[in-house]
């Protein structure tokens, strides 16, 4: 296993939409290892393949550490390959949300409470299931990723200025990050 470079805010490969995964291979599995691996380097609950400079439909997650979300079992890693959304409910709720794309950059998101999900698992086995609370969340936000959008994206232009400066600095390459990043391109 080995822990990837995550590409930074403002890389072109973040804004692309990304290809459906075709077959299962060895590759692919190992990039799921290198997936996980990289993202609990970096504290992570969830990371996309855009992320790490996969064009994939593809992401992963750990979305246990907030336990006080009793309304969800507890799922452990998870491995969503093409996944789509089958439908979203409930209210528009607002919470704090990060991204290793966009260190030390912190902001409040609306996102629809519920989210029912098909996707297929590392088997390559279909699934669909409903999910409810920061599960639901994580979920909206890594699904964004493979449609090239950030949670910077959900903002409005008043809360997006306030951030200018530290994303300025991240697109520099000058933002000190305690996981590896993939140095910008000048
Ligand atoms: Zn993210």
């Amino acid at each position: 296993m080995a822990i990837l470079p995550i590409v930074t805010y403002n890389d072109p490969i973040l804004l692309e939409r990304t290809e459906s995964v075709k077959e299962n291979s060895d590759e692919l599995q190992e990039l799921i290892d290198d997936m996980f691996e990289t993202m609990y380097n970096a504290a992570g609950v969830g990371l996309a393949a855009p992320q790490i400079g996969q064009k994939l439909q593809l992401f992963v997650m750990d979305a246990d550490p907030m336990t006080e979300d009793s309304d969800q079992l507890d799922l452990g890693p998870m491995v969503m390959i093409n996944p789509e959304i089958v439908s979203t409910g409930g209210e528009l709720v607002g919470y704090e949300e990060g991204c290793l794309s966009i260190p030390e950059v912190r902001d409040e998101v609306r996102r629809p409470e519920r989210v029912e999900l098909k996707w297929l698992n590392r088997e390559f086995e279909e699934r669909q299931q409903e999910f409810t609370g920061w599960v639901s969340r994580v979920i909206q936000h890594e699904y964004d990723h493979l449609q090239g959008k950030l949670f910077l994206d959900h903002l409005s232009a008043f809360r997006r200025r306030l951030h200018r400066k530290k994303l300025s600095t991240i697109d520099a390459g000058d933002l000190p990050c305690n996981y590896p990043l993939v140095p910008r391109q000048t």
